[in-house]
């Protein structure tokens, strides 16, 4: 067993079962997915989409893909085909040609609504407004390609675990609240992805269903 693969085991016995972890593996080798893989991990998590496409041509197909990144309008049509989550809807006019995209593949695509809840400026996400914008609309309620299975957010990069712990207890209320107003009748809008290497435990804490680690698993990155 690789040491990819250990650190997985170690990692899923840590967590409670009823939460997903997505391997997050950009800047990775295919040998260090496929270390992984031979354990039985099948979720990985990539943010360009250049990199993916090569990476998902390589490698078995029963691995789901997840798109965590900002993903650009237009490089849509190159995952289309075969992603299995795109993390990081933050438009609604990405979420139209995801549905585009998705019809003419034959296929639903699972997203999951970005949050912005940290205190950078830099990070991408909506607000509850721009959400409920979204969903309010009549261009959403005509999507047949698309399935809003949840929402995923970035807490800031700090130490202060008082932040970072009530920015997650934010999205957590985000969910909460879209819940009840626009899927309170829907099995499948359940996740709330939240967490990575250095906070994913205070991010379990607060209700994440789905974490997103890559350094403690693959490794410190270079870039
Ligand atoms: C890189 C990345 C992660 C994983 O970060 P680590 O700190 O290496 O675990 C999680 N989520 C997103 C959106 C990322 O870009």
């Amino acid at each position: 067993m690789g040491k990819v693969a250990e650190n997985i085991s170690k990692f899923l016995e840590q967590i409670p079962e009823h939460v997903k972890l997505v391997a997050v593996s950009k800047t990775k080798p295919n040998e260090a997915i496929l270390d992984a893989y031979q354990v039985g991990h099948r979720i990985f998590g990539e943010n360009k989409v250049q990199d993916l496409s090569v990476k998902a041509a390589q490698l078995p197909n029963d691995i789901e893909w997840h798109f965590i990144g900002h993903l650009q309008t237009n490089k849509v049509k190159y995952i289309a085909p075969f992603i299995s989550m795109i993390e990081a809807v933050d438009s609604l006019k990405l979420l139209k040609e995801i549905n585009k995209q998705a019809k003419k593949n034959q296929r639903k695509i699972k997203c999951l609504l970005q949050f912005h809840i940290a205190e950078e400026e830099s990070k991408f996400g909506l607000s509850m407004h721009d959400a409920q914008s979204i969903l309010n609309s009549e261009q959403y309620s005509s999507y047949e390609n698309i399935d809003i299975v949840g929402v995923m957010g970035m807490a800031t990069y700090t130490d202060n675990d008082i932040q970072v712990r009530s920015e997650f207890a934010r999205l957590k209320g985000y969910f909460d609240d879209l819940k009840e107003k626009y899927f309170q009748n829907n099995d499948h809008f359940k996740e709330i992805s939240m967490g990575m290497s250095g906070d994913f435990r205070m991010a379990i804490e607060e209700g994440s269903t789905m974490i997103r680690v890559g350094s403690a698993i693959f490794g410190a990155r270079n870039i």
